[in-house]
């Protein structure tokens, strides 16, 4: 069993610098405007499918990305379908590829078991506070071996947010 880990709160700046284009500094060249490096970071709010590709968007355009999510993973409504309508496709051969995208994603951060406290600031700059709910494990430790799984007295009590 892995070590239990206390409940925490973080905060985190999130600041993005507002994107200047040639046009908009009133200045003629055809290049620079584009080539400028991509700086800040952004915080995507809600883990879902949604949330997820929006997350994979801007981590593939260079930003630095956190992706809060009030349950214990992500993934969303979809991750609990069998089927999606109308087209009866697979709802887990659509997202699985996506929640491997985003776990591995080097400029994506996944804050799960969290719920927005605080979000103060502007357009550009803004400052968020996140709190975590205990997990009393380290999830770094963990392995998914499972024997907290088997063990677990709430072992059928599915995971369902009322709305
Ligand atoms: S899956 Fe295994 S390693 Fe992970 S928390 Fe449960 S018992 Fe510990």
């Amino acid at each position: 069993m892995a070590k239990k880990k206390s409940e925490t709160t973080e905060k985190k700046t999130v600041k993005k610098k507002p994107a200047k284009t040639q046009a908009a500094q009133g200045s003629s060249g055809a290049s620079s405007g584009r080539n400028k490096p991509k700086t800040g970071a952004v915080m995507v709010v809600g883990g879902g499918i949604s949330g997820m590709q929006s997350a994979l968007d801007l981590a593939n355009s260079g930003f630095k990305v956190y992706l809060v999510e009030e349950t214990p993973s992500i993934g969303g409504r979809m991750a609990q379908l069998d089927k999606t309508f109308p087209t009866n496709d697979c709802a887990m051969c659509m997202i699985s590829p996506k929640l491997i995208e985003v776990s591995k994603h080097r400029n994506i951060e996944i804050i799960t078991n969290a719920d927005i406290i605080k979000s103060e600031g502007e357009p550009g700059k803004f400052k968020v506070t996140v709190k975590k709910r205990a997990r009393f494990i380290d999830s770094s430790l963990c392995t998914g071996c499972g024997t907290c799984y088997t063990n677990c007295p709430v072992q059928y009590k599915a995971y369902i947010k009322n709305d």
